[in-house]
């Protein structure tokens, strides 16, 4: 590897560059990214682990959630946790002192209490 070489093969050559909100909808392709949602409306990116509570403003704590999950997730019925786009692990259905209802890794159902 040649320090300073081109971004374009994925190396950083700098101190990591601050994402817009853009290049987070347009990595997630402008789709909500909770499992099974096809909503558009009010797409924003959401920070996994919040600033307030120490996350880092990488793409990597970013993913494009809908107005309706990003109001789920703010009330506490559902997580989101893990590294964007490729490993996260989301939790829906948060009930208090119960297992959460479904469980995905990625777009991959691997628990639900629901069949
Ligand atoms: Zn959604």
């Amino acid at each position: 590897m040649v320090r300073g070489r081109s971004r374009l093969d994925g190396t950083r050559c700098g101190p990591p560059r601050v994402p817009t909100e853009e290049a987070i909808l347009a990595r997630d392709r402008y789709e909500c990214q909770c499992p099974g949602c096809t909503s558009r409306r009010g797409l924003r990116a959401h920070y996994i682990v919040p600033l307030s509570e120490g996350g880092s403003d990488t793409p990597e704590n970013q993913v494009t959630l809908c107005a309706g999950h990003r109001s789920i997730i703010r009330d506490g019925h559902a997580r989101v946790f893990g590294r964007a786009p490729d490993d996260l692990t989301w939790e829906l259905g948060i009930r208090p002192g119960r297992p959460p209802m479904r469980v995905y890794r990625g777009q991959k159902l691997i628990r639900s209490e629901i069949d």
